[in-house]
């Protein structure tokens, strides 16, 4: 018989889930707000009206499930067959009747949270493989969820803010965004930026030339001579400066020298 409560019980998982879920109750709510004619009109996302983000966000819930359920039983089920059959399923989905277009954004988020609620203890760490073709283990999933439906929240252009995001939750994703800046761009691709939440005790040292080998400094002292000539230092609340790392625009930021503030290499 299936179990009503998590079978997971590493309290850092169960926090995970627990943010998960907080964001898809934000996520829906945003959504129900909208009235079916208002959903039509663009979102924040580039090219895509918020029909699109509310399929995309219905669709990445269904691959997320076929990850959980690889992790559940073994057998290879990838999140999407190619990244244009991805595209072509966002497109379809955007073009269905609200009802069915909500109906699936539901469904699918409730069905995801039943394959996580019932996945065994041992199975969470089971190594499935994301869309980009990282290896991670399955409680990756979580993550994965947890900033799409926040992010996407915001995306509905529906009064959402990062400024409503939990704390935990934006110092979580500034990481995640400068980790995979460091990672697809590599230390020498790296763009010379300072990172200052000013309500934070952390900074975000990126050092191109790598001689700062630990570019998160936890208590926000940039050590002297780690930071090459010409960085900028992009200072802003922890909203601010994350909203703006995930690319969805510069608002309530300054830099040191009063320069524009730079385009955010991507994140994703
Ligand atoms: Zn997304």
């Amino acid at each position: 018989m299936p179990a009503r409560t998590d079978q997971a019980t590493d309290p850092r998982l169960l926090a995970g889930l627990l943010l998960a879920r907080r964001g898809q109750a934000y996520f829906s709510r945003k959504l129900n707000e909208l009235r079916n004619d208002r959903l039509d009109a663009p979102s924040l996302v580039a090219g895509w009206t918020r029909r699109h983000v509310v399929a995309h966000v219905g669709l990445n819930a269904r691959a997320l499930t076929r990850l959980t359920e690889w992790a559940a039983t073994g057998v290879e089920t990838p999140m999407y067959a190619s990244p244009t059959q991805r595209d072509e399923e966002i497109e379809f989905a955007a073009t269905l009747p609200a009802r069915a277009l909500r109906n699936l954004c539901a469904h699918a988020a409730v069905h995801l949270d039943v394959e996580w609620r019932d996945l065994p203890e041992e199975a969470w760490r089971a190594p499935v493989r994301t869309a980009l073709g990282r290896v991670v283990p399955a409680s990756e999933t979580v993550w994965m969820r947890t900033r799409e439906v926040w992010v996407h929240a915001v995306d509905l252009d529906n009064g959402g803010s990062f400024d409503d995001f939990p704390p935990e939750l934006l110092d979580a994703l500034l990481a995640d965004v400068v980790g995979a800046w460091r990672r697809r761009l590599g230390p020498d691709g790296l763009p010379a930026l300072v990172l200052e939440p000013v309500d934070r005790e952390v900074t975000y040292a990126l050092a191109p030339d790598g001689t700062a080998p630990d570019w998160t400094v936890p208590d926000g002292t940039v050590p002297d001579g780690t930071v090459p000539n010409g960085t900028v230092t992009v200072r802003g609340t922890a909203a601010d400066l994350t909203r703006w790392a995930t690319g969805r625009g510069s608002r309530g930021l300054v830099t040191s020298d009063g320069a524009p503030v730079p385009e955010p290499p991507r994140w994703l």
